[in-house]
């Protein structure tokens, strides 16, 4: 296997494998987590619907030979009969519109439209491809959340995936700044700034540095919901696509040799335990590839041969469009 084809399994393989790691724990506290000596133990392989809506966009790529928003569409209306797991509100309204033929997208700053957006990253990662990139991100954000942050997010994920397919190593202030500076636009408000603010976490201690990052930019009225006597303080990932896709990037950073010690990391911060795995380990998993994602979460992964054959399906046409 090349080391190109090795990136692409890894991406998809990573993002399943961080989903189902993250999946026991969904909605968790850290306070509780850190009980938890080995993670791992509650490991089923039991991915959710980050994964299939990804596996959605791999599909759509696959067949249009590229990008394309009507055979996305239809990809992801044929989701609604595997039928999603655990799915977002805004994600799943969106999308049973979409089946009777209405764009509606929800506006929700949530963090759905990041958490699938890995395929695209891959795909279009080239140098001369990174405006297709940022183009295709925000369109396919759109179709189900009509919102800055999850656009930005969205983008910010698939370039990270673009970012880190072909480094040899990562050099964390220029992975910083280039995300952020790929979203420079009045457009997307404070999501440059909060991601330029993370090279002021990587010296605090990672408790400390999840605790904060996790509910960066999330404002009246979903605050309230976290400053509650039950969850202030005990540490928490909101939802919302600015904490989710901060903390999935600063666990990364943190360790970018190691894919399981950076899923565990970002899981062991609690709140949406699937998202930021399935986000931090689409990343993760492009960096390092297929082979250092350990054999033993792979191999209880729910339909990996499935999985496997789609992504290298995916990496198989992207070599055919850009011999
Ligand atoms: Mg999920």
């Amino acid at each position: 296997m090349s080391d190109l084809e090795s990136k692409f399994l890894g991406c998809i393989i990573g993002c399943a494998v961080g989903d189902a790691f993250g999946e026991p724990y969904e909605g968790s506290l850290r306070s509780d987590l850190e009980k938890i000596y080995d993670l791992s133990s509650r490991y089923r392989g039991r991915y959710t619907d980050d994964t299939q809506l990804t596996l959605a966009i791999a599909n759509s790529l696959i067949e249009g030979r590229g990008f394309n928003i009507n055979i996305l569409i239809d990809n992801f209306i044929k989701w609604l009969n595997e039928p999603p797991i655990g799915p977002g509100y805004g994600c799943l309204s969106a999308i049973l519109n979409l089946a009777k033929g209405i764009r509606s997208p929800s506006n929700s700053g949530g963090n759905g439209t990041a958490m699938r957006v890995s395929p695209i990253g891959l795909f279009y990662h080239k140098e001369k491809d990174l405006d297709l990139l940022k183009k295709y991100a925000k369109e396919s954000s759109l179709l189900t959340h009509n919102h800055w942050a999850a656009t930005a997010g969205a983008i910010v994920v698939a370039r990270a995936v673009a970012y880190v397919i072909n480094k040899p190593k990562i050099d964390e202030y220029d992975f910083i700044d280039t995300l952020a500076n790929f979203i420079d636009d009045p457009e997307y408000r404070t999501f440059p700034k909060y991601i330029r603010e993370l090279k002021n976490y990587l010296e605090i201690p990672v408790k400390d540095a999840l605790k904060d990052l996790g509910l960066k930019g999330v404002e009246h009225p979903f605050i309230d919901i976290f400053n509650t006597p039950e969850i202030k303080g005990k540490g928490v990932i909101s939802g919302y696509t600015i904490p989710t896709v901060l903390c999935s990037l600063y666990s990364f950073i943190l360790f970018p040799n190691n894919y399981q010690k950076s899923i565990e990391e970002i899981v062991r911060g609690g709140g949406d335990t699937d998202t930021t795995g399935a986000i931090c380990g689409a990343i993760s998993g492009t960096f390092n590839g297929i082979e250092k994602i350990p054999s033993s979460l792979v191999n209880h992964l729910k339909n990996k041969e499935q999985i496997i054959s789609t992504a290298k399906q995916l990496y198989k046409i992207y070599v055919e469009i850009n011999e």
